[in-house]
């Protein structure tokens, strides 16, 4: 398996290089930002998003199950992954203090879900809704608790009846939803 996880961490660290490349060829021909703000805003209008897959060139299949690596191995692959995803602009917000191994399992998640990519700015990946009996990771937590206060203005404007679990309040204040 080790070799498998070098070769894999490899490849990842190759996509960062080809994703620099790109994105340095695109900041010469990007200079006029504001049609690139208006292209990006339009692309969460219409929702028009891919799998983060097709964005980072890393397909979820080659990402082993958490439960058949070790915290090294989980720890090795986090590194990469979450480097390539802030080289695509992509923001995980994860607590500073959780341990690299415990990102693995979130960070492999995000790479079957869909997002529109950024295409200035950056999106930020929020894995806590704020809401302390449902995070994924309570004991490292830097949002919970502080914002619980929060919670009830956020929700309030709006019934019950329109949310539905994929809801995310932070997508308001953050710029594109993520998911
Ligand atoms: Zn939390």
């Amino acid at each position: 398996m080790q070799n498998y996880i070098n070769q894999l961490s490899d490849d990842i660290l190759e996509a960062c290089r080809v994703a620099e490349i790109q994105d340095q060829l695109n900041s010469h021909e990007d200079d006029d930002e504001g049609e690139a703000a208006i292209q990006s805003a339009e692309n969460f209008v219409y929702g028009d998003t891919e799998p983060l897959s097709s964005i980072t060139g890393i397909a979820p299949i080659v990402l082993p199950p958490p439960e058949r690596l070790t915290q090294e191995q989980k720890s090795q692959l986090a590194g990469v992954l979450e480097k390539l995803l802030i080289i695509k602009k992509f923001l995980p917000e994860f607590p500073h203090q959780l341990p690299m191994h415990r990102r693995y399992q979130f960070l492999r998640e995000m790479w079957s879900e869909e997002f529109a990519p950024p295409l200035t700015g950056h999106v930020h990946v929020q894995f806590c809704q704020y809401i302390p009996e449902e995070c994924p990771f309570p004991e490292y937590c830097d949002h919970c608790g502080e914002f619980d206060d929060n919670i009830v203005e956020i929700h309030s404007p709006f019934d019950e009846d329109d949310f539905n679990d994929d809801f995310d309040p932070n997508s308001f204040f953050d710029g594109p939803a993520p998911f």
